[in-house]
């Protein structure tokens, strides 16, 4: 069929013979002269239909239409001089030559698409519907080869350092990873349920009991939560685990893996090693333990200087034990009041009462503009306006509550408030890689009035704690933990994990999970546990995130084949969709069968 792609002909091909396919790209009419582009996966070529060379072919080329299929065959030429202008055309790598015609086959015609394909569309649930169309774009095409070379980077790096690729099962048992699960009702056992896993957490960590020693796989993940930017209900994840490891081998393996991620997606080198922090400090400095830090605007505790203020919601909070944080936004004094608003919302979505700011109209406090200030001492200022460091044209936001809540409240805003002022912007060229390490194990759920896992029930406290777990003390213990963190999206995150069944059972008492709960539902790996469990630890990479950064998406939805949309659908399929009828025949002749044998 084809002798050449559509990205290939060059000056050096003129007078020889090619056959080309693929689709109509565009077509042009010069005054019976017709110019055909010609697309396949590769580019395109222009192909020229003249009348007088070729009249059957010419004639026939009349009839086509944008995307029909054709076969394509002629000589190749170098683009004319005409009145001498030079018809070259730069854009196109292909720019130099154009297939002069002499036969064309048309394959198989198309009918007028939904949507043209030469623009991008703002509509994107018409898109999901013809995902199959918008996936012929050049945008989305290089999309997901991209993803391929990517994901074969990661592969090809883990394989070299002797991890071996193991697939677990999709149809399993419910792994606490903190969503919602998904889930199958088994045929043969009615009732009975099977579910999707949120990660293949359990199987890594059964592969360790098994001696393979290092595992890795491109797994899927299915995870029923709300939908986000970069959250599908199923996503796939770069999962690793190894035996006889620790955090700082975890950790260099991890960056070498994304290091020829990022070389095979983008061509760069990235800076190793990457710098790390605590998550302590993410926390207090950037209110998140997934800190952007390409733009500045830190968190400031101005809890020492309110500490006795006449402003009683601030010094009783201090009382209480909690803090007063502030940020500066500089240069925002102008901030409108649709703006304030949003901001305000923000901060009461995330459990504050309200939002207090100062707009710095000049360096003195007499020019602020603020509902709070005037409650503030001559000191309390002054002593503000220094640590702040705040000058004309500032707008400086606060939280008061206890450390962790006045921090992810300032967090939030802090995001928001750089993205109105785009303090972003011309800032995609920075890769900002990060770990956050030194996470807490456990986590006080207020409302539930339980500890629950920061990462999951898995995951090893540090030595030091392990006795305070133990002993049911469940303040303030560490974990083994590890997140890597690129420009304020987490990549990944994993731990060093439980080996031992006593350990992992008082991890499920702390949890609140009982004994008998813990041996229905996690008797399988307490009881491996048993059996010659080596220590073992792992990660797991976010790979879809890590193709939408590289490819600079802002979606994950444009890096995957066939997503969902923002509701959870997949529009093209129609699905989910109500069960066919005879899905539910099945499942019930079965029930019904096995009902009359119990009886
Ligand atoms: N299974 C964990 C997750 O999906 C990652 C890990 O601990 O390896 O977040």
């Amino acid at each position: 069929m084809r002798t050449h792609h559509c990205n290939e002909l060059r000056k050096e091909h003129v007078g020889q013979a090619s056959t080309l396919v693929g689709w109509v790209n565009t077509k042009r009419d010069h005054h019976g002269v017709i110019f055909i582009d010609i697309r396949d996966r590769e580019g395109v070529t222009q192909a020229v239909f003249r009348p007088e060379e070729n009249p059957e072919a010419a004639k026939l080329s009349h009839s086509l239409r944008t995307e029909d299929v054709i076969q394509v065959t002629g000589r190749v030429d170098e683009r004319p001089v005409i009145d001498g202008d030079s018809t070259v055309n730069e854009a196109i790598a292909t720019g130099e030559i154009e297939l002069v015609a002499s036969d064309l086959q048309i394959i198989n015609k198309a009918e007028v698409l939904p949507f043209q394909l030469d623009k991008d569309l703002s509509n994107e649930d018409l898109r999901l519907s013809h995902r199959y169309l918008d996936l012929r774009r050049p945008r989305m095409a290089n999309n997901i080869r991209l993803r391929h070379k990517v994901t074969k980077a990661a592969r090809d790096f883990l394989d070299s350092q002797g991890f071996v690729e193991v697939e677990t099962p999709v149809l399993s048992k419910s792994t606490p990873e903190g969503a919602r699960d998904f889930l199958v009702p088994s045929r043969l056992h009615p009732g009975a349920f099977y579910a999707l896993p949120q990660a293949p957490q359990q199987y890594k960590q059964l592969l360790m009991v098994a001696g393979v020693e290092k595992y890795f796989q491109i797994a899927r993940c299915f995870r029923d939560e709300d939908l986000r930017a970069d959250r599908q209900p199923e996503f796939t994840q770069v999962d690793v685990e190894a035996s006889f490891t620790d955090p700082e081998q975890v950790i260099s393996l991890i960056e070498g893996c994304l290091a020829a991620m990022f070389k095979a997606g983008r061509g760069t080198d990235i800076p190793l090693p990457f710098e790390r922090m605590s998550w302590h400090d993410a926390m207090d400095l950037y209110g998140s333990d997934k800190p952007e830090r390409r733009f500045e605007m830190k968190l400031v505790d101005l809890s020492k200087i309110f500490a006795k203020s006449g402003f009683k919601v601030f010094s009783q909070t201090v009382k209480n034990g909690g803090v007063v944080k502030a940020i500066n936004a500089k240069g925002f004094a102008g901030i409108t009041t649709g703006q304030v608003d949003k901001l305000t919302e923000i901060a009461v979505t995330h459990g504050a009462k309200g939002l207090a700011y100062i707009q710095a109209r000049g360096e003195d406090p007499s020019t602020w503009r603020s509902p709070i200030t005037k409650f503030f001492s001559p000191e309390e200022l002054t002593a503000m306006r220094e640590a702040m460091h705040i000058e004309e044209g500032d707008l400086v936001l606060f939280a008061a509550d206890k450390w962790q809540a006045a921090s992810e409240i300032l967090g939030r805003i802090r995001l928001e408030a750089a993205a109105m002022q785009n303090l972003l912007d011309g800032k995609d060229d920075i890769l900002d890689f990060l770990w956050v390490l030194e996470f807490p194990l456990l986590e006080l759920d207020e409302e539930e009035g339980r500890y629950i896992a920061v990462h999951h029930p898995f995951t090893r406290p540090v030595d030091a704690d392990r006795a305070k777990l133990e002993a049911g003390e469940y303040d303030g213990l560490r974990a083994q933990a590890y997140d890597v963190v690129l420009n304020g999206h987490e990549l990944g995150g994993g731990s060093i994990r439980i080996h031992e069944s006593d350990l992992q059972r008082a991890m499920f008492t702390a949890l609140g999970i009982s004994d008998e709960q813990a041996a229905a539902e996690f008797g399988h790996i307490l009881e491996a546990f048993q059996f010659g469990a080596p220590p073992h630890g792992g990660i797991a990479l976010g790979l879809d995130r890590i193709v939408m950064l590289i490819a600079g998406e802002s979606s994950i939805r444009e890096v995957i084949a066939f997503p969902k949309n923002n509701k959870g659908m997949d529009l093209m399929t129609s699905s989910p969709a109500p069960a066919e009828p005879r899905q539910l025949r099945d499942l019930r002749i079965k029930s019904t069968a096995q009902d009359k044998a119990k009886s």
